[in-house]
Formats: C-alpha cells, sequence, structure tokens
C-alpha cells in the first residue's frame, strides 16, 4: 500500500461544518496531528467533543490500571484544554481488550444522538498503517464507529421504550478518517500546530514511560508538515473523508 500523498489533495470545505465527534480508543489517540485540527476549528466556533472509549489504563508498563486509568483521563482533560474541547467523555471499555459488539456500538450510537455532531472523527481500522501494524483497539474502534454512525441513524436500533437522551435518532453526515489513505487535506495554522504540539505534550506521565518518543514538537509538526506539502500549505493534516448521509 502506497501512503505518500500521490501529488497534490484537495482541501476539505470545512465551512459548513458546525459540531464535531471525535471517537478514538485511547487518551494520546488524538494528539500525533488530529489536534491540530481541533484547535483551528475550535477558533472558528466549531463544537468539538472527545469520546474516548476506555482511559488508557493499560498503556503504561510500570504503572498498574488502577493508577494509570485516572492519572491517563487528566492527562487527556489537560489536552482538551489547550485545544478547545470543553467535552470530553471517557467510557469504561477495558483497554487493550476493546471487542467489536453490540455494547460499544450501542454507547457510540447513543453518545452521537447526544452530542449530534455533523461530523464524526475516527482514526484508521486499517491493520497496516504508515507507523506499523495498527493497535487492535484502533481497529475495533474504527470499525465500531461507521457502525454506530449507521446505527444512530435507525429509529428502530438501541431505543428504550421511554423516549429519553440517546434515543432520538441523528444523522452524521460526514465521517473523516485520521491516518488512512488521504483523500483531503485540511491545512492548519503556526498557532494550531503549536496547541497540537502541547496536546501531545500533556501526555507527560505516558510519553515519559515510553522507552523511544520522539519530542513531541519533532513528531507532531513531520506529520503535519508532510501533508502540508501536498496542500501546498506550511502545515495540514490528511484525511479520508466519506460521505455518510
Ligand atoms: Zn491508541
Amino acid at each position: 500500500m502506497d501512503f505518500e500523498p500521490a501529488g497534490q489533495l484537495p482541501i476539505l470545505d470545512d465551512s459548513a461544518i458546525k459540531r464535531v465527534l471525535c471517537v478514538v480508543a485511547h487518551p494520546d489517540d488524538m494528539e500525533y496531528g488530529a489536534s491540530a485540527v481541533v484547535a483551528e476549528w475550535a477558533s472558528k466556533g466549531i463544537e468539538v467533543g472527545y469520546l474516548l472509549l476506555t482511559s488508557g489504563e493499560a498503556g503504561i508498563r510500570s504503572l498498574a490500571p488502577a493508577a494509570a486509568g485516572p492519572l491517563r483521563a487528566e492527562e487527556q482533560r489537560r489536552a482538551c484544554e489547550i485545544v478547545g474541547v470543553a467535552d470530553l467523555a471517557i467510557l469504561d471499555f477495558p483497554d487493550g481488550l476493546l471487542e467489536p459488539g453490540l455494547a460499544l456500538r450501542e454507547r457510540i450510537a447513543r453518545h452521537i444522538r447526544r452530542f449530534k455532531p455533523d461530523v464524526v472523527m475516527t482514526m484508521t481500522w486499517d491493520l497496516e498503517t504508515p507507523w506499523g501494524i495498527n493497535h487492535v483497539d484502533h481497529r475495533v474502534a474504527g470499525l465500531a464507529v461507521v457502525d454506530a454512525i449507521r446505527d444512530a441513524d435507525n429509529p428502530w436500533l438501541f431505543r428504550t421504550q421511554r423516549t429519553d437522551e440517546g434515543s432520538e435518532t441523528w444523522a452524521v453526515s460526514l465521517l473523516l478518517v485520521a491516518g488512512s489513505q488521504d483523500t483531503h487535506a485540511i491545512p492548519v495554522s503556526k498557532q494550531s500546530v503549536d496547541l497540537a504540539v502541547a496536546s501531545l505534550g500533556a501526555h507527560e506521565a505516558y510519553l515519559a514511560a515510553l522507552p523511544i518518543h520522539p519530542p513531541p514538537d519533532e513528531l507532531v509538526t513531520s506529520i503535519l508538515a508532510r501533508t502540508g506539502k501536498a496542500a501546498r500549505s506550511d502545515h495540514a493534516l490528511g484525511v479520508r473523508s466519506i460521505r455518510m448521509g
């Protein structure tokens, strides 16, 4: 598979976007470039929410899950503050053991119905990615998001007898996938790049425990500069844009 941007990537028209829900498996998943776009959107008044499916409690080898979960959730809250995300929800599915299934789809679908986003953003569910074999939780999360978008708009799925929150259908019009084969680029300002770098830096304990990790500024800047080149701007995030409605 060729993940190099082949020629020029069209710019995604985000002028009509009002609300975006980002659904990922772990704390830090949004912070490898995607949070630059979040910062860019937030600065334009677009409402962005994060839904994390786990608290990443099994992500630090030297720290037991009971301590790592709350710590990583706190680091994610700081990362969200930096890029202007006020709405952060963290579900309690088990980190590293995320399973596809109706329970996962239902929780995501109900959250979509509550948050009412026009756009959902998630990470690639491909097995092979430019950075190696994709983590099982990312693969499961991505596919569950695709299915939950459909579920959220089906009046016969995941309803309760009462018309309570999370039962009313909601149609998401666009799915954006980061880390897949890009169809579009979203240019971001230098300020948004700096905020994205800081948002990755907020995962302090997590990054400190990794054996090798490039400095956040180097890593995030290089990811965004690479797509920027293909989009004729200094920095941009590459996304696969999939029309859902
Ligand atoms: Zn992850």
